[in-house]
Protein backbone atom coordinates (compact mmCIF):
# COMPACT_ATOMS: atom_id res chain seq x y z
CA UNK A 1 0.00 0.00 0.00
CA UNK A 2 1.58 3.49 -0.97
CA UNK A 3 2.42 5.61 2.06
CA UNK A 4 0.08 8.69 2.57
CA UNK A 5 1.56 12.02 1.36
CA UNK A 6 -1.18 14.09 2.30
CA UNK A 7 -4.37 13.53 4.81
CA UNK A 8 -6.45 11.13 2.88
CA UNK A 9 -9.18 8.58 3.92
CA UNK A 10 -8.34 5.31 2.53
CA UNK A 11 -11.49 3.04 1.43
CA UNK A 12 -10.96 -0.90 1.25
CA UNK A 13 -13.07 -2.73 -0.97
CA UNK A 14 -12.30 -5.62 0.21
CA UNK A 15 -13.04 -5.30 3.73
CA UNK A 16 -17.11 -4.41 2.38
CA UNK A 17 -17.38 -7.84 0.72
CA UNK A 18 -16.24 -9.20 3.79
CA UNK A 19 -19.21 -7.04 5.75
CA UNK A 20 -21.54 -7.45 2.69
CA UNK A 21 -21.01 -11.33 2.80
CA UNK A 22 -21.14 -11.32 6.99
CA UNK A 23 -24.45 -9.40 6.94
CA UNK A 24 -25.81 -11.91 4.42
CA UNK A 25 -25.17 -15.27 6.32
CA UNK A 26 -27.19 -13.77 9.49
CA UNK A 27 -30.41 -13.58 7.33
CA UNK A 28 -31.93 -16.18 4.85
CA UNK A 29 -30.69 -16.98 1.37
CA UNK A 30 -34.09 -15.32 -0.27
CA UNK A 31 -33.92 -12.02 2.15
CA UNK A 32 -33.32 -8.43 0.27
CA UNK A 33 -30.68 -6.94 1.24
CA UNK A 34 -30.88 -3.00 0.86
CA UNK A 35 -27.46 -1.29 1.17
CA UNK A 36 -28.11 2.16 2.78
CA UNK A 37 -25.80 4.48 1.33
CA UNK A 38 -26.61 7.93 2.13
CA UNK A 39 -24.85 10.31 3.78
CA UNK A 40 -21.90 10.20 0.84
CA UNK A 41 -21.86 6.34 2.04
CA UNK A 42 -21.43 7.14 5.81
CA UNK A 43 -18.78 9.49 4.68
CA UNK A 44 -16.77 7.03 2.69
CA UNK A 45 -17.19 7.21 -1.39
CA UNK A 46 -20.84 6.78 -2.61
CA UNK A 47 -19.85 5.88 -6.05
CA UNK A 48 -17.36 3.65 -5.78
CA UNK A 49 -19.02 1.69 -2.99
CA UNK A 50 -22.52 1.60 -4.67
CA UNK A 51 -20.54 -0.30 -7.53
CA UNK A 52 -18.76 -2.61 -5.35
CA UNK A 53 -22.12 -3.40 -3.80
CA UNK A 54 -23.92 -3.79 -7.54
CA UNK A 55 -21.27 -6.28 -8.17
CA UNK A 56 -21.39 -8.08 -4.79
CA UNK A 57 -25.07 -8.62 -5.90
CA UNK A 58 -26.94 -5.86 -3.54
CA UNK A 59 -30.66 -5.77 -4.17
CA UNK A 60 -31.29 -2.01 -3.09
CA UNK A 61 -29.65 1.17 -2.27
CA UNK A 62 -30.96 3.43 0.58
CA UNK A 63 -30.04 7.74 0.69
CA UNK A 64 -31.60 10.14 2.52
CA UNK A 65 -32.29 12.67 0.05
CA UNK A 66 -33.55 12.53 -3.40
CA UNK A 67 -30.16 15.05 -4.65
CA UNK A 68 -28.10 11.70 -3.58
CA UNK A 69 -30.09 9.61 -5.44
CA UNK A 70 -30.02 11.64 -8.72
CA UNK A 71 -26.09 12.05 -8.13
CA UNK A 72 -26.07 8.28 -7.87
CA UNK A 73 -27.91 7.64 -11.51
CA UNK A 74 -25.51 10.48 -13.11
CA UNK A 75 -22.74 8.25 -12.06
CA UNK A 76 -24.48 5.59 -13.71
CA UNK A 77 -25.43 3.32 -10.85
CA UNK A 78 -28.70 1.25 -12.14
CA UNK A 79 -29.99 -0.62 -8.79
CA UNK A 80 -33.13 0.29 -7.32
CA UNK A 81 -32.61 3.56 -5.32
CA UNK A 82 -34.92 4.24 -2.04
CA UNK A 83 -35.09 7.77 -0.81
CA UNK A 84 -36.10 7.48 2.82
CA UNK A 85 -36.27 11.28 3.36
CA UNK A 86 -38.06 13.30 0.27
CA UNK A 87 -39.74 16.42 0.12
CA UNK A 88 -42.35 16.91 -1.84
CA UNK A 89 -41.06 19.54 -3.96
CA UNK A 90 -38.66 16.80 -5.15
CA UNK A 91 -41.23 14.77 -6.74
CA UNK A 92 -40.60 14.95 -10.56
CA UNK A 93 -36.82 15.30 -9.98
CA UNK A 94 -37.15 11.70 -8.02
CA UNK A 95 -39.60 10.52 -10.79
CA UNK A 96 -37.22 11.31 -13.59
CA UNK A 97 -34.04 9.65 -11.57
CA UNK A 98 -36.47 6.38 -11.05
CA UNK A 99 -36.11 7.23 -7.43
CA UNK A 100 -38.38 5.23 -5.12
CA UNK A 101 -39.93 7.04 -2.46
CA UNK A 102 -40.02 6.67 1.28
CA UNK A 103 -44.24 8.50 1.83
CA UNK A 104 -44.53 8.96 5.91
CA UNK A 105 -47.37 11.56 5.90
CA UNK A 106 -50.34 11.99 4.45
CA UNK A 107 -49.06 14.84 3.10
CA UNK A 108 -46.39 13.71 1.32
CA UNK A 109 -48.28 10.59 0.42
CA UNK A 110 -51.16 12.98 -1.49
CA UNK A 111 -48.45 15.11 -3.11
CA UNK A 112 -46.53 11.67 -4.28
CA UNK A 113 -49.82 10.57 -6.59
CA UNK A 114 -50.71 14.07 -7.48
CA UNK A 115 -47.19 13.99 -9.15
CA UNK A 116 -46.98 10.21 -10.17
CA UNK A 117 -50.39 11.37 -12.06
CA UNK A 118 -49.44 14.62 -13.52
CA UNK A 119 -46.49 12.62 -14.90
CA UNK A 120 -48.56 9.78 -16.43
CA UNK A 121 -46.96 6.69 -14.17
CA UNK A 122 -48.72 3.52 -13.51
CA UNK A 123 -48.01 1.89 -10.74
CA UNK A 124 -44.87 3.92 -9.54
CA UNK A 125 -43.08 2.00 -7.04
CA UNK A 126 -43.40 3.71 -3.56
CA UNK A 127 -42.11 2.54 0.09
CA UNK A 128 -44.86 3.26 2.74
CA UNK A 129 -43.24 4.04 6.19
CA UNK A 130 -45.18 3.49 9.74
CA UNK A 131 -44.36 4.92 12.58
CA UNK A 132 -43.64 1.72 15.71
CA UNK A 133 -42.18 4.01 18.22
CA UNK A 134 -39.08 6.14 17.00
CA UNK A 135 -41.35 9.06 16.46
CA UNK A 136 -39.11 10.80 13.91
CA UNK A 137 -41.32 9.89 10.47
CA UNK A 138 -44.02 7.52 9.47
CA UNK A 139 -47.61 6.79 9.66
CA UNK A 140 -49.66 5.87 12.97
CA UNK A 141 -50.82 2.80 12.81
CA UNK A 142 -54.30 4.89 13.20
CA UNK A 143 -53.61 5.81 9.89
CA UNK A 144 -53.63 2.81 8.05
CA UNK A 145 -57.07 3.79 6.91
CA UNK A 146 -55.66 6.86 5.64
CA UNK A 147 -52.80 4.88 3.47
CA UNK A 148 -55.56 2.21 2.30
CA UNK A 149 -58.18 4.80 0.62
CA UNK A 150 -55.04 7.02 -0.88
CA UNK A 151 -53.75 3.68 -2.64
CA UNK A 152 -56.51 2.07 -3.25
CA UNK A 153 -58.14 5.45 -5.47
CA UNK A 154 -54.79 5.66 -7.96
CA UNK A 155 -52.90 3.61 -10.37
CA UNK A 156 -50.44 5.49 -10.33
CA UNK A 157 -49.09 4.70 -7.40
CA UNK A 158 -47.88 1.13 -6.27
CA UNK A 159 -46.83 -0.03 -2.58
CA UNK A 160 -43.83 -1.70 -3.64
CA UNK A 161 -42.76 -1.84 0.57
CA UNK A 162 -43.63 -1.28 3.93
CA UNK A 163 -41.50 -0.58 6.78
CA UNK A 164 -40.59 0.91 9.99
CA UNK A 165 -37.11 1.75 11.46
CA UNK A 166 -36.33 0.48 14.81
CA UNK A 167 -35.63 2.81 17.70
CA UNK A 168 -32.90 0.97 20.02
CA UNK A 169 -32.05 -2.47 17.87
CA UNK A 170 -28.65 -2.41 19.85
CA UNK A 171 -29.48 -1.91 22.99
CA UNK A 172 -30.85 -5.54 24.72
CA UNK A 173 -31.99 -3.30 27.87
CA UNK A 174 -34.80 -2.17 24.95
CA UNK A 175 -35.51 -5.82 24.03
CA UNK A 176 -38.83 -5.89 24.82
CA UNK A 177 -39.88 -2.56 23.40
CA UNK A 178 -37.95 -3.23 20.01
CA UNK A 179 -39.87 -6.85 20.02
CA UNK A 180 -43.09 -4.29 20.58
CA UNK A 181 -42.32 -2.26 17.55
CA UNK A 182 -41.72 -5.55 15.38
CA UNK A 183 -45.14 -7.37 16.96
CA UNK A 184 -46.75 -3.47 15.97
CA UNK A 185 -45.66 -3.33 12.20
CA UNK A 186 -46.16 -6.44 11.45
CA UNK A 187 -49.69 -5.97 12.92
CA UNK A 188 -50.00 -2.84 11.03
CA UNK A 189 -48.62 -4.87 7.40
CA UNK A 190 -50.72 -7.66 7.58
CA UNK A 191 -54.12 -5.37 7.82
CA UNK A 192 -52.98 -3.19 5.58
CA UNK A 193 -52.11 -5.44 2.94
CA UNK A 194 -55.40 -7.60 3.14
CA UNK A 195 -57.12 -4.50 2.78
CA UNK A 196 -54.93 -3.89 -0.18
CA UNK A 197 -55.25 -7.42 -1.90
CA UNK A 198 -51.54 -7.19 -2.77
CA UNK A 199 -48.58 -8.05 -0.13
CA UNK A 200 -45.77 -5.34 -0.62
CA UNK A 201 -42.15 -6.38 0.55
CA UNK A 202 -41.94 -5.76 4.20
CA UNK A 203 -38.93 -4.88 6.38
CA UNK A 204 -38.16 -3.24 9.61
CA UNK A 205 -34.13 -4.09 10.52
CA UNK A 206 -31.32 -2.14 10.22
CA UNK A 207 -27.52 -3.37 11.21
CA UNK A 208 -28.28 -4.12 14.57
CA UNK A 209 -31.82 -5.60 13.77
CA UNK A 210 -29.84 -8.29 11.64
CA UNK A 211 -27.96 -8.77 14.45
CA UNK A 212 -29.88 -9.09 17.42
CA UNK A 213 -33.75 -9.78 15.12
CA UNK A 214 -32.49 -12.04 12.31
CA UNK A 215 -36.27 -13.69 13.37
CA UNK A 216 -37.65 -10.02 12.04
CA UNK A 217 -36.03 -9.91 8.75
CA UNK A 218 -39.02 -10.16 6.60
CA UNK A 219 -38.33 -9.96 3.11
CA UNK A 220 -35.38 -7.29 2.87
CA UNK A 221 -33.18 -5.74 6.05
CA UNK A 222 -31.44 -2.45 5.53
CA UNK A 223 -27.55 -2.57 6.47
CA UNK A 224 -25.86 0.89 6.52
CA UNK A 225 -23.15 0.93 9.56
CA UNK A 226 -22.34 -2.35 9.45
CA UNK A 227 -21.63 -2.80 5.54
CA UNK A 228 -18.68 0.07 6.73
CA UNK A 229 -17.28 -2.30 9.19
CA UNK A 230 -19.02 -0.94 12.78
CA UNK A 231 -21.51 -3.69 14.63
CA UNK A 232 -22.37 -1.50 17.88
CA UNK A 233 -21.11 -3.71 20.23
CA UNK A 234 -17.51 -5.59 20.38
CA UNK A 235 -17.96 -8.63 20.07
CA UNK A 236 -19.80 -7.75 16.53
CA UNK A 237 -17.26 -5.38 15.68
CA UNK A 238 -14.70 -7.98 15.96
CA UNK A 239 -16.34 -9.79 13.32
CA UNK A 240 -16.68 -6.67 10.62
CA UNK A 241 -13.63 -5.00 9.18
CA UNK A 242 -14.05 -0.91 8.67
CA UNK A 243 -13.34 -0.14 5.92
CA UNK A 244 -12.21 3.35 6.36
CA UNK A 245 -8.52 4.20 7.54
CA UNK A 246 -7.82 7.89 8.02
CA UNK A 247 -4.08 8.53 7.38
CA UNK A 248 -2.26 11.83 7.63
CA UNK A 249 1.32 12.88 7.48
CA UNK A 250 3.64 15.23 9.47
CA UNK A 251 4.47 18.38 8.28
CA UNK A 252 6.77 19.90 10.37
CA UNK A 253 8.54 18.72 13.69
CA UNK A 254 9.05 21.36 16.62
CA UNK A 255 11.58 21.17 19.46
CA UNK A 256 10.01 23.42 22.17
CA UNK A 257 11.49 24.13 25.38
CA UNK A 258 9.53 24.19 28.93
CA UNK A 259 7.08 27.11 29.39
CA UNK A 260 6.66 27.10 25.48
CA UNK A 261 3.06 26.80 24.33
CA UNK A 262 1.42 25.09 21.51
CA UNK A 263 -1.36 26.40 18.88
CA UNK A 264 -4.42 29.16 19.80
CA UNK A 265 -5.40 30.14 23.05
CA UNK A 266 -1.87 28.57 24.61
CA UNK A 267 -4.04 25.59 25.24
CA UNK A 268 -0.69 23.59 25.47
CA UNK A 269 1.77 24.87 27.84
CA UNK A 270 5.26 22.44 27.74
CA UNK A 271 6.35 21.09 31.25
CA UNK A 272 9.30 19.86 30.30
CA UNK A 273 11.43 20.01 26.90
CA UNK A 274 9.03 18.56 24.34
CA UNK A 275 8.92 17.52 20.73
CA UNK A 276 6.00 17.71 18.86
CA UNK A 277 4.66 17.30 15.16
CA UNK A 278 2.28 19.70 13.40
CA UNK A 279 -0.21 17.51 11.34
CA UNK A 280 -2.74 19.09 8.23
CA UNK A 281 -5.59 17.95 9.53
CA UNK A 282 -8.15 19.83 11.56
CA UNK A 283 -11.70 20.51 12.26
CA UNK A 284 -12.92 21.58 8.93
CA UNK A 285 -11.67 18.00 8.01
CA UNK A 286 -14.03 16.26 10.73
CA UNK A 287 -11.88 16.22 13.94
CA UNK A 288 -13.64 18.55 16.28
CA UNK A 289 -12.28 20.51 19.23
CA UNK A 290 -13.25 17.77 21.43
CA UNK A 291 -10.80 15.74 20.36
CA UNK A 292 -8.11 18.47 21.25
CA UNK A 293 -5.84 18.47 24.74
CA UNK A 294 -5.09 15.17 25.09
CA UNK A 295 -8.52 13.79 25.18
CA UNK A 296 -7.54 11.31 21.41
CA UNK A 297 -4.44 10.85 19.93
CA UNK A 298 -3.00 9.30 16.46
CA UNK A 299 -0.64 6.47 15.61
CA UNK A 300 2.75 7.10 14.21
CA UNK A 301 5.01 4.46 13.36
CA UNK A 302 3.16 1.97 15.64
CA UNK A 303 3.10 4.36 18.90
CA UNK A 304 0.31 6.88 20.51
CA UNK A 305 0.78 10.40 20.24
CA UNK A 306 -1.50 12.69 22.27
CA UNK A 307 -3.23 15.44 20.58
CA UNK A 308 -1.98 18.98 22.33
CA UNK A 309 -3.74 22.04 22.67
CA UNK A 310 -6.58 23.03 20.54
CA UNK A 311 -7.40 21.55 17.44
CA UNK A 312 -7.41 24.31 15.20
CA UNK A 313 -9.25 24.40 11.44
CA UNK A 314 -6.46 22.98 9.43
CA UNK A 315 -4.29 21.76 11.44
CA UNK A 316 -3.51 19.66 15.05
CA UNK A 317 -0.48 19.25 16.77
CA UNK A 318 0.29 15.97 18.42
CA UNK A 319 3.18 15.22 21.58
CA UNK A 320 5.58 13.11 19.48
CA UNK A 321 8.84 13.45 22.59
CA UNK A 322 10.20 10.07 22.35
CA UNK A 323 8.57 8.89 19.39
CA UNK A 324 11.17 7.64 16.67
CA UNK A 325 9.73 9.66 13.43
CA UNK A 326 10.51 12.72 11.13
CA UNK A 327 8.52 15.19 8.87
CA UNK A 328 6.70 13.38 6.02
CA UNK A 329 5.92 10.47 8.02
CA UNK A 330 2.33 8.40 7.92
CA UNK A 331 0.00 9.26 10.80
CA UNK A 332 -2.68 7.39 11.35
CA UNK A 333 -5.91 8.78 12.68
CA UNK A 334 -8.21 5.97 13.11
CA UNK A 335 -8.66 2.51 11.37
CA UNK A 336 -6.33 -0.65 11.51
CA UNK A 337 -5.00 -0.74 14.89
CA UNK A 338 -6.76 2.49 16.01
CA UNK A 339 -10.27 1.18 16.21
CA UNK A 340 -12.77 4.10 15.31
CA UNK A 341 -15.02 3.10 17.57
CA UNK A 342 -12.71 3.99 20.31
CA UNK A 343 -11.35 6.78 18.89
CA UNK A 344 -15.00 8.24 18.05
CA UNK A 345 -15.57 7.51 22.65
CA UNK A 346 -12.73 10.06 23.10
CA UNK A 347 -14.69 12.71 21.54
CA UNK A 348 -17.95 11.58 23.17
CA UNK A 349 -19.46 10.16 20.19
CA UNK A 350 -20.19 7.49 18.31
CA UNK A 351 -18.69 5.76 14.75
CA UNK A 352 -21.45 7.19 12.64
CA UNK A 353 -20.56 10.64 13.78
CA UNK A 354 -17.35 9.85 13.17
CA UNK A 355 -17.31 8.99 10.18
CA UNK A 356 -19.79 10.53 8.62
CA UNK A 357 -18.65 13.72 9.37
CA UNK A 358 -15.14 13.16 7.30
CA UNK A 359 -15.74 16.52 5.44
CA UNK A 360 -15.73 16.54 1.31
CA UNK A 361 -12.27 18.04 1.48
CA UNK A 362 -10.55 15.25 2.64
CA UNK A 363 -9.54 12.38 -0.39
CA UNK A 364 -10.79 9.33 -0.94
CA UNK A 365 -9.02 6.22 -1.63
CA UNK A 366 -10.50 3.60 -2.96
CA UNK A 367 -7.98 0.04 -2.49
CA UNK A 368 -8.79 -3.08 -3.48
C1 LIG B 1 -29.85 5.11 8.22
C2 LIG B 1 -30.97 4.16 8.21
C3 LIG B 1 -30.72 2.77 8.18
C4 LIG B 1 -29.35 2.17 8.36
O1 LIG B 1 -29.09 1.99 9.75
P1 LIG B 1 -27.73 1.33 10.26
O2 LIG B 1 -27.86 1.36 11.76
O3 LIG B 1 -26.63 2.21 9.78
O4 LIG B 1 -27.67 -0.03 9.70
C5 LIG B 1 -31.80 1.93 8.00
N1 LIG B 1 -33.06 2.42 7.89
C6 LIG B 1 -33.32 3.73 7.96
C7 LIG B 1 -34.74 4.20 7.86
C8 LIG B 1 -32.30 4.66 8.15
O5 LIG B 1 -32.57 5.95 8.23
Amino acid sequence: MPKARETVLEIDLNALAHNYKYLRSKVAKDVKLMAVVKAFGYGSDVVGIAKKLTELGADYLAVAYTAEGAALRKAGIELPIMVLHPQSFNFEELIENCLEPSLYSEFVLKEFIETAEKLKQKHYPAHIKFNTGLNRLGFSEAETDVVKNLLTGTTAVKAKSFFSHLAASEDWREREFTLNQIHTFKRIAIKLYEELGYRPMLHICNTSGIINYPEAAFDMVRTGIGLYGFGNEEAEDNKLKPIGTLKTIISQIHQINKGDSVGYNRAFKAEKPTKTATLPIGHADGINRQYGNRRAGVLINGQYAPIIGNVCMDMLMVDITGIDCEEGDEVIIFGGPQHATKFAEKGNTISYELITGISQRVKRRLIE
